[in-house]
C-alpha cells in the first residue's frame, strides 16, 4: 500500500488525487488530502468570482473526487505550522504532492502603492469569495472613482464586481458583510488600466465581453490609446485570441454610451509611475504613457497622464509563497522541479513532488492544472519501488493532532455546508458563505 499526502484542496490537488486512485498501476494507492482551509477547492471557492456561477459549479465535479473511498479530506491543517513541517510530512506519508498554489499578489513596486485605498486585487477578492484570512471592510467604497491595474481576467473579475449593483450580486454566496458594503458603494468610474496594449492583454474574449453587457454600466474606451497598437490596423499577425480581444474593444470604440449609472473606461499604453496623495490617503495614480518598442513590449515616453481616483486595486499577477522547508525559486516565483518532482540542490528528493501553480507559476485555466497533475503523478508511480521502501508512521492524523493540530474531514466540511445553507435561509439568500475562522471551525468542529 502507497500513502500519499496531497497538500492543497484546489483544482490541482484534486485533480493528482484524482489521477493517483484512478490509475491501475499500483493499486493500493491511499491518499489524504490536507488543506489549511476547514474547506476545499482552493481558487474554486475562493477566487472564482461569485457571479461565474457555472464555473463555480466545478465544485461539484470535485467533490466526486473527495468522495472517492480510497481519498480522505483533512482540512484545517496547515503545512509549516505547529511542527508540521515537510520533513517531519515525510515520515507520516510515502509521498507528498504540494499543490499550494500561488495566491499572494506580485506588487508594482512604485511609490505610494501602500497609501490607505490602495488594495491589491488579491485582498479584494478574498473579501468578496469569504476567505477567513481576507483584512474585512477596508477598502474604499465611499469612493467616486476608481483605478484598476491590470489588464488579465483578475482585473476583468475586480472591475466587474465593483460595476455591479448589490441586486446582481444577492443571488450568489457573497458573504453579507461584503454584500451589504458593496450595495453602499459610491463608486461610479472604474478604470482598467493596462501598460500594453488591447492586442497584448491577457483576458480572455468571453470575460471581457461580459464588462460589455453588464446591465448598469456603460463601457468606454479611448480611441487614442488604439490607434497606439499597430495590430489595431492590422490584426492579422495576432493569435486568435487577441484578434477577438481587439474586435471586442474596437465595438466599443464605436459605441455610444447609454447614460448608465456607472461607466467602466478601459485604457491601454499606461504605466504606473506614481501613486498621488491627499489627506494621507491614495488620490489618484500617475500613469507614463507607454508606445510599443518593436519587440512585443512597450517603453515609456516621458509623457505623464493622472486619473483620480479614492481606490485603486493592483491586479498584476500573482506569486508562490510555498511552505517553509521546501526549495523555492524567486526569481520564477515556483519550487524547483523535473516533471513534478521536487528539486533540492538540483537533485530530485525522493517523496516530494509538487503540481499546479506553485509548479508552473499562476497561469492557465482550471483545467491546465489536469495535466500538469498528471505529469506529476506519472513520475510519482515510477518511483513507486523506491516510496514503498520508505518507514512512514502508522496513523499520520494521529500524528498531527499530537502536534496541535485539529483536522476536519470530510464529514465536518460537510457541516460547513450545512451552516451556510442555513445563514442562507436566515437571510432569505441561497446558501451564504461564513467568512471568518470561528464560524468556520465552530460548524465542523462543534463549540470549543
Ligand atoms: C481571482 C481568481 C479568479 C480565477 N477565476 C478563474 C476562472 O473563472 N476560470 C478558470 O478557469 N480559472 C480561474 N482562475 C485560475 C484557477 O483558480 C487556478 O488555475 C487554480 O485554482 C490553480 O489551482 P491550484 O490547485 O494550483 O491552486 P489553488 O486553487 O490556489 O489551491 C491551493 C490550495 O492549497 C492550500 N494551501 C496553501 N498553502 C498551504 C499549506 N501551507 N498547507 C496546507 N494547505 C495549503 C490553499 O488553502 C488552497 O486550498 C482564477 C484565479 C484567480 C486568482
Amino acid at each position: 500500500m502507497l500513502r500519499v499526502a496531497v497538500v492543497g484542496s484546489g483544482p490541482s490537488g484534486v485533480y493528482a488525487a484524482q489521477s493517483l486512485v484512478e490509475q491501475t498501476l499500483v493499486p493500493d494507492v491511499r491518499v489524504h488530502v490536507l488543506d489549511r482551509l476547514p474547506c476545499p477547492y482552493g481558487l474554486v471557492r475562493y477566487g472564482v468570482a461569485p457571479d461565474h456561477q457555472k464555473i463555480k459549479s466545478l465544485q461539484n465535479n470535485l467533490r466526486t473526487v473527495l468522495e472517492h473511498e480510497r481519498i480522505g479530506f483533512v482540512g484545517n491543517v496547515e503545512i509549516g505550522a505547529h511542527g508540521l513541517t515537510p520533513q517531519r510530512l515525510l515520515g507520516l506519508y510515502h509521498a507528498v504532492v504540494y499543490c499550494v498554489g500561488a495566491a499572494r499578489d506580485r506588487r508594482l513596486g512604485v511609490p505610494g502603492e501602500d497609501l490607505p485605498g490602495s488594495v491589491s486585487a488579491t485582498d479584494f477578492v478574498s473579501w468578496y469569495s469569504a476567505h477567513p484570512d481576507a483584512a474585512g471592510n477596508g477598502f474604499a467604497l465611499g469612493a467616486r472613482s476608481a483605478v484598476v491595474i491590470g489588464v488579465g481576467n483578475v482585473a476583468v473579475d475586480v472591475t466587474r464586481i465593483l460595476a455591479r449593483g448589490a441586486d446582481e450580486l444577492r443571488p450568489t454566496d457573497v458573504p453579507e458583510t461584503a454584500l451589504t458594503a458593496l450595495a453602499g458603494s459610491l463608486v461610479r468610474e472604474v478604470h482598467m488600466v493596462g501598460r500594453r496594449g488591447p492586442g497584448q492583454a491577457k483576458f480572455t474574449t468571453k470575460e471581457l465581453r461580459e464588462l460589455g453587457a453588464l446591465p448598469g454600466a456603460d463601457v468606454v474606451v479611448n480611441p487614442e490609446d488604439l490607434a497606439l497598437d499597430p495590430a489595431f490596423a492590422d490584426p492579422s499577425g495576432l493569435p486568435a485570441v487577441n484578434r477577438r480581444n481587439l474586435e471586442v474593444v474596437r465595438s466599443w470604440s464605436d459605441r455610444h454610451p447609454r447614460g448608465l449609472d456607472r461607466r467602466i473606461t478601459l485604457r491601454f499604453f499606461l504605466r504606473p509611475a506614481e501613486f498621488l496623495e491627499a489627506d494621507g490617503r491614495v488620490a489618484g495614480v500617475r500613469f507614463e504613457r507607454t508606445v510599443p518598442d518593436g519587440a512585443g513590449g512597450v517603453r515609456g515616453t516621458g509623457a505623464y497622464e493622472d486619473i483620480e481616483a479614492q481606490l485603486v486595486l493592483r491586479a498584476v499577477g500573482y506569486r508562490g509563497a510555498p511552505p517553509v522547508g521546501l526549495p523555492f525559486d524567486e526569481r520564477r516565483g515556483t519550487v524547483p522541479h523535473s516533471a513534478g518532482r521536487v528539486l533540492r540542490d538540483g537533485a530530485p528528493s525522493l517523496g516530494e513532488y509538487v503540481a499546479g501553480w506553485i509548479k508552473r507559476g499562476p497561469t492557465g485555466v482550471i483545467g491546465t492544472n489536469r495535466p500538469c497533475a498528471k505529469e506529476t503523478v506519472t513520475s510519482l508511480l515510477s518511483d513507486t519501488h523506491a516510496l514503498a521502501r520508505r518507514t512512514v508512521e502508522e496513523d499520520p492524523l494521529a500524528a498531527m493532532r499530537a502536534l496541535g493540530h485539529h483536522p476536519v474531514e470530510w464529514p465536518g466540511w460537510l457541516a460547513i455546508e450545512e451552516a451556510e445553507a442555513a445563514l442562507g435561509r436566515s437571510l432569505g439568500r441561497q446558501t451564504v458563505k461564513i467568512p471568518d475562522w470561528a464560524g468556520l471551525r465552530g460548524a465542523a468542529l462543534g463549540p470549543g
